[in-house]
C-alpha cells in the first residue's frame, strides 16, 4: 500500500487501442462504443491489417504509424469534433488527434508519481509510454494507477469537498446533444449535469458516443434521453473513502457533492480521487499525524473517564429499604458500571458472566457468538464449581443454531425450567444431557437488528423455574451488555486505525529515505548519517569514519545493450552482493545511477575500509545471471578517511568522488585512496568533461609516437600512435587521466576516429616522405565501445580509402578484455578487417584473462607483454620464464610478440637472448611529437 514505488508496468494500462491516421472516425466511435469486443472489432483487424489492436476496454486511442506515435484521441477530442458540427462520415482519425502531447520515456519512470505529475500538469488522464528509441511501449493511466495505488488508508482522512470539482454545468433536459458537447467545449468541461428541479445524471463522452453509434442526429436529440442516470448525490463532508467504496459499489465514476440544504455543489469524479497522491498534500499529511496520534489517544482517555461518570451518575448512594425494582435498577447499573470500567471486550463479558451468574446463584453462564467464523469453542464463562466448566468445549450444534429464533432476535430471552418437559426433540434433549443441563435461560446480545451473540445460563444441580422478574432483569441487562461492547468495538476499530495511520506514516517516511529500486537509504538518508559522522568526529578526535564510494564499470553498457530491466536487475543483485560485505551498522546507500556509497563507522585506521574494498572487488568477479545474461561486472572505488579533518559532509563526498574517479582513470576495477593532492590536481569531473567536448573542437590533441624497432635488423618498423591532450590551462594531459572519462561519456567515440584518422594520415605522409621497405607501419589504441560501435567497421574501411594507406600498415590494439566481453561482435569485425589485411594486437597481454585455450581461435596476430612483466625480466626468474613461455606459446600458434615498456640495456640484452624481435620502450625511444618522430625516421634513413 502506499506505493510511490509501484513499478511502470503495474501502472500501464494493456488495454490502449491504436489507429493508424488513416482510420475513418466512425470506427474509432464504434471501437470506443464496444470497449474494443464487438465482433465488428474483430472483423476490422482481419480485414485491414494496418488497424492493429493491442488490446480493449478503454476510452482513449492512440494514433500510431509503425509503432511511432502521432497522437492521441480521447473522449474529449471526439466531443470537440462533434461540437464543431462537421462531418463525421468523413473524418479520419489524424482530423481528431491531439497532437503533440505528454509522454513519458520508459527510462524516465522514478515512481507513480511521475505519472501523477504529468497528467496533472496536462491535465491529461493517460501517459503514452515511449521506449529510448520513440516506439510505443504502452500507456499509463490514472485508472490504473487508482487501481494498483489502493490510496484505502490515506482515502479516509480527507473530505470529498477539498478534492471535488466546484465548478459544475447543468443544462436541461430538452436541450440538444450537440449542444450539449459545444456547451462542454466552450465551458472546458468533460461532462454536464443534467438538472430539471434537481440533478437527474450527467452527460459525458460515453453517452454522445453511442447516440452517435445509434445513428441519433444529435441535433434534434434531447439531452434527457442519453442522460446516464447512474450517478449518485454525497454529502460534502464525507470522507473520500466512502466516496471510493460508493463509486465502486454503484460502478459508477461520478458523484454529485451536496451541501447540508441538499443543493448541488460539486462533481467529484473518480480520478479526483488521485489528487491525494498529490506530494504537497502528501507531506501535509506526515506532520498532521503526528498531531492527530496525539488526539486520539486523549480522545481515548476521555472516553473511559467519561464513561465510569455517567454511569456513576445514576447509582443510588444507599440500596437500604429500597423496593425490589429499585434495587434491580440498582444492581443493574452497578453491573453495567463493573462492565464499563473495560473497554477490553474478553473482560466485559467476562464480568458479565460473572456478575449474573452470582446473582441468579446458578451453575453456568457463558458467551455464545452467532457469528459463522466463530470456531464454537467456548471462552468465556463463569462456573459455580470447575465441574460444570466448558471451557475450550466445541459447542457447535444444530441446537443452538435452531434456537436462534425471532424471539431472541426480538430482545426476549427463552426459559426452559424443565429440559424434559418443554416438548424439546430428543436429540437436543440428548444434547443438552451431555452438557448436563437440567433448566436453563438463554438471554440474546444484539448487534442493531442482528443477532451477536447469546448469553446462555445453566442450571445444573436440578431443575429451576426462571422467575418472571429474572427474565425481565436479564431482558433489561441485555442492551446493557450490547453497548458496552458496542463501545469496545468502537476502541478497537480506532485502535485498527490508529494503527493503519502509524503504519502510512511510517511507510511514507521510508519511501522519502530509500531508493525505490533496490530499497537501499537514498542520498539523503546517506547525506544526514554523514552529516552526523563528521559532527562527531569534530568533537571527538579520536572517532575516525571512512566512506567508499563505488561505480560500477562499464554500467552503461548493460543497460543500452541488455535493456533497463536488466540494468535494474543487476543493480538490485549488486545492492544484495555488496550488503554481504558489511555489518549492519554500516550505512549502504544508493546514490542513483550505478552509484553507491559506503559510511563505515568508528574504524581503526583506513586498513578496514581497503579491506571492505577488496571483498567488494572479489564478491563481484562471479558473474551474474540476469534472466539467463551472463553479465560481468567491476567497480571503481574511491575512499575517504576523515583523518582530513572535514567540516561538512559535501566535501566527504565529492573527495571520495574524485578518488573513485581516479580509480576509474587507472584502468577500472580498483580502489583509491583519497589525497589532498587529488584535489589540487583534478579539476572537477563535470569541468573535464566539459572541457573534453572542446578539445576536440579546438585542436587541443595531438598524437605522440613511440617507435617500435626490430632487433634483428635494429631497425624502426613502425610507431604506436599515443594521444596526449594539450590542455590550455593545465599543460599536457596523459592518456590515463582522460581515456577513462572518455569511455564513460561516449566521447571515446569521436576521439577514436580522430585519432584513427590522424595517424594513417600522418602515416601515409611518412611513407610518401620516406619510402622504405617494407613500408612503415602504425598502431592504434583501440577502446572497447569504439568496436562495438555500429560504424566501426565503415569507419576504419573509409579511413583507409580516404588516406589511400595500405590495410597491411595498420595494426590495431586492443585488450584482452575487449574481445572478452564482446566475443561474438569482436571477432566477427576482426575477421573481417583481417581479411583485408589490417593486424590485430592484443595490448597488455598478460594482465587480463590470459588464456590461451580462448586464444589460438581468437583473430588475433599479434600480443603485446605487458611492461610490468619486461621490467623484470632482468632481475625476477618468474618473469622471466612467463615471458620466455609466452613467447614459445605465441610462437606455437603462429602469432607474433612485441614486448613493450624496454628500459635499460640489460632488458633489451635478455630479450635478444630469448630470440624476441619487436620491441619498444623508453630504452629505444620516448614517445615523441610528429617532427621529433620526423627525424628518427630521416636518421634511420641516413644510416641505412
Ligand atoms: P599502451 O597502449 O600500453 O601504451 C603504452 C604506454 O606505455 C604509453 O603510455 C607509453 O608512453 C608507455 N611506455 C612506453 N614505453 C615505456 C617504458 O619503457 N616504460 C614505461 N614505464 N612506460 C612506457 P601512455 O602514452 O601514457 O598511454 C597509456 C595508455 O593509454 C596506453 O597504453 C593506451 O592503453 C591508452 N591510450 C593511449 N593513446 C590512446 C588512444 O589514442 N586511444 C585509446 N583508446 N587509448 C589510448
Ligand atoms: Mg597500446
Ligand atoms: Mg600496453
Amino acid at each position: 500500500m502506499y506505493s510511490s514505488f509501484l513499478s511502470l508496468s503495474a501502472v500501464v494500462d494493456s488495454s490502449i487501442l491504436t489507429v493508424t491516421p488513416s482510420t475513418p472516425l466512425g470506427e474509432i466511435i464504434n471501437l470506443i462504443n464496444s470497449g474494443g469486443s464487438d465482433p465488428e472489432t474483430v472483423k476490422l483487424q482481419q480485414v485491414q491489417d494496418n488497424f492493429s489492436v493491442i488490446s480493449r476496454g478503454n476510452n482513449s486511442i492512440l494514433v500510431t504509424r509503425d509503432r511511432k506515435l502521432l497522437g492521441i484521441i480521447t473522449s474529449r477530442e471526439i466531443v470537440r469534433f462533434i461540437a464543431s458540427a462537421r462531418e463525421i462520415d468523413k473524418a479520419l482519425a489524424a482530423d481528431v488527434m491531439a497532437s503533440p502531447m505528454a509522454t513519458l520515456k520508459e527510462s524516465d519512470f522514478r515512481n507513480a508519481f511521475t505519472i501523477l505529475d504529468i497528467c496533472a500538469r496536462a491535465q491529461i488522464d493517460i501517459v503514452p509510454i515511449l521506449s529510448d528509441r520513440e516506439t510505443l511501449v504502452g500507456a499509463a493511466t490514472l485508472e490504473k494507477l487508482l487501481q494498483a495505488l489502493e490510496p484505502s488508508g490515506l482515502l479516509k482522512y480527507r473530505s470529498v469537498a477539498e478534492f471535488m470539482t466546484k465548478k459544475v454545468v447543468s443544462v436541461k433536459p430538452t436541450v440538444s446533444v450537440l449542444a450539449v458537447a459545444q456547451i462542454m467545449v466552450k465551458h472546458g468541461v468533460n461532462f454536464v449535469v443534467i438538472s430539471d428541479d434537481g440533478p437527474i445524471g450527467t452527460i459525458a463522452a460515453p453517452e454522445i458516443l453511442q447516440a452517435l453509434a445509434l445513428n441519433r442526429d444529435l441535433r434534434s436529440l434531447p439531452a434527457g434521453e442519453v442522460t446516464n442516470a447512474s450517478f449518485d448525490l454525497l454529502d460534502r463532508d464525507a470522507s473520500l473513502w466512502q466516496a471510493h467504496q460508493m463509486m465502486q459499489r454503484l460502478g459508477i465514476q461520478k458523484l454529485g457533492v451536496v451541501n447540508h440544504q441538499a443543493k448541488l455543489v460539486g462533481i467529484l469524479p473518480q480520478l479526483s480521487i488521485l489528487g491525494i497522491f498529490n506530494p504537497g498534500i502528501l507531506y501535509g499529511f506526515i506532520e498532521t499525524l503526528q498531531q492527530q496520534l496525539g488526539t486520539l489517544k486523549r480522545e481515548k482517555l476521555d472516553l473511559l473517564q467519561s464513561l465510569n461518570k455517567n454511569v456513576e451518575i445514576s447509582v443510588p448512594d444507599s440500596v437500604s429499604g429500597m423496593q425490589q425494582e429499585t434495587e434491580r435498577d440498582y444492581l443493574l447499573a452497578l453491573i453495567s458500571m463493573r462492565m464499563r470500567q473495560s473497554l477490553d471486550l474478553e473482560e466485559i463479558l467476562e464480568t458479565a458472566a460473572l456478575e449474573i451468574r452470582t446473582w441468579l446463584q446458578t451453575d453456568r453462564v457463558f458467551i455464545y457468538l452467532c457469528d459463522p467464523n466463530w470456531n464454537g469453542l467456548v471462552s468465556i464463562e463463569s462456573v459455580s464449581a470447575i465441574r460444570w466448566s466448558l471451557l475450550g468445549v466445541n459447542l457447535r450444534n444444530d441446537y443452538f443454531e435452531k434456537i436462534t429464533t425471532d424471539t431472541l432476535i426480538r430482545g426476549n430471552a427463552i426459559a426452559i425450567g424443565d429440559i424434559y418437559t418443554a416438548g424439546l426433540e430428543r436429540s437436543d434433549i440428548e444434547f443438552l444431557e451431555r452438557l448436563q443441563v437440567k433448566s436453563h435461560l438463554i438471554v440474546p446480545i444484539s448487534k442493531g437488528n442482528s443477532l451477536w451473540g447469546m448469553m446462555i445460563i445453566h442450571h445444573c444441580t436440578e431443575t429451576r423455574q426462571w422467575q418472571a422478574a429474572e427474565i425481565d432483569f436479564l431482558e433489561r441487562f441485555s442492551p446493557q451488555l450490547a453497548i458496552s461492547i458496542h463501545q469496545s468495538s468502537l476502541l478497537e476499530q480506532s485502535q485498527v486505525e490508529l494503527a493503519e495511520r502509524k503504519l502510512a506514516e511510517a511507510q511514507l517516511l521510508h519511501n522519502a529515505f530509500h531508493d525505490s529500486l533496490t530499497n537501499l537509504p537514498n542520498r539523503a538518508l546517506f547525506m544526514d548519517r554523514l552529516g552526523h559522522a563528521v559532527e562527531r568526529t569534530k568533537h571527538h578526535h579520536a572517532h575516525l569514519f571512512a566512506v567508499l564510494f563505488i561505480d560500477l564499470d562499464r554500467f552503461k553498457v548493460v543497460n543500452d545493450g541488455l535493456g533497463h530491466t536488466i540494468g535494474d536487475q543487476l543493480l538490485i543483485e549488486i545492492a544484495q552482493r555488496l550488503q554481504t560485505c558489511l555489518y549492519s551498522s554500516d550505512t549502504f546507500a544508493r546514490l542513483g545511477g550505478d552509484e553507491f556509497t559506503i559510511l563505515l563507522e568508528d574504524i581503526a585506521d583506513n586498513s578496514e575500509a581497503i579491506a571492505i574494498a577488496n571483498r567488494i572487488q572479489q564478491v563481484l568477479l562471479e558473474s551474474f545471471n540476469l534472466s539467463g545474461y551472463e553479465v560481468f561486472t567491476s567497480a571503481s572505488i574511491g575512499i575517504v578517511i576523515s583523518s582530513s579533518g572535514y567540516e561538512e559532509a559535501e566535501s566527504v563526498l565529492r573527495d571520495a568522488d574524485t578518488a573513485m574517479y581516479r580509480a576509474k582513470a587507472r584502468g577500472k576495477a580498483q580502489y583509491v585512496v583519497f589525497e589532498p593532492a587529488m584535489y589540487a590536481g583534478a579539476i572537477t569531473r563535470l569541468q573535464s568533461e566539459n572541457d573534453m567536448r572542446k578539445a576536440l573542437e579546438r585542436n587541443e590533441l595531438k598524437l605522440f609516437y613511440q617507435p617500435i624497432m626490430s632487433l634483428a635488423t635494429k631497425k624502426i618498423t613502425g610507431f604506436e600512435a599515443l594521444i596526449r591532450w594539450h590542455h590550455p590551462e593545465r599543460g599536457f594531459i596523459f592518456p590515463i587521466d582522460f581515456i577513462g572519462l572518455a569511455e564513460e561519456t561516449g566521447l571515446i567515440i569521436s576521439i577514436g576516429e580522430w585519432v584513427l584518422r590522424e595517424a594513417c594520415r600522418q602515416l601515409i605522409e611518412w611513407q610518401r616522405q620516406f619510402p622504405v621497405d617494407p613500408p612503415l607501419s602504425v598502431s592504434v589504441n583501440i577502446s572497447s565501445l569504439q568496436v562495438t560501435h555500429i560504424s566501426f567497421l565503415g569507419l576504419v574501411e573509409q579511413i583507409l580509402q580516404e588516406t589511400g594507406l595500405n590495410p597491411r600498415c595498420l595494426k590495431l590494439e586492443i585488450t584482452e578484455s575487449t574481445i572478452m566481453d564482446n566475443m561474438a561482435i569482436a571477432c566477427q569485425k576482426f575477421e573481417h578487417l583481417r581479411e583485408q589485411g589490417v593486424q590485430v594486437y592484443i595490448d597488455d597481454f598478460g594482465t587480463g584473462y590470459s588464456s590461451f585455450k580462448y586464444l589460438q581461435d581468437l583473430p588475433i596476430d599479434v600480443l603485446k607483454i605487458d611492461q610490468s612483466f619486461i621490467s623484470k625480466i632482468a632481475s625476477d626468474d618468474n618473469s622471466f620464464e612467463i615471458v620466455k613461455s609466452i613467447m614459445a606459446l605465441a610462437n606455437s600458434i603462429g602469432m607474433g610478440v612485441v614486448a613493450e615498456g624496454v628500459e635499460t640495456i640489460e632488458q633489451l640484452k635478455c630479450l635478444e637472448k630469448m630470440g624476441q624481435e619487436s620491441v619498444q620502450g623508453y630504452f629505444i625511444s620516448r614517445p615523441v611529437d610528429s617532427l621529433a618522430a620526423e627525424q628518427i625516421i630521416q636518421e634511420l634513413q641516413a644510416s641505412s
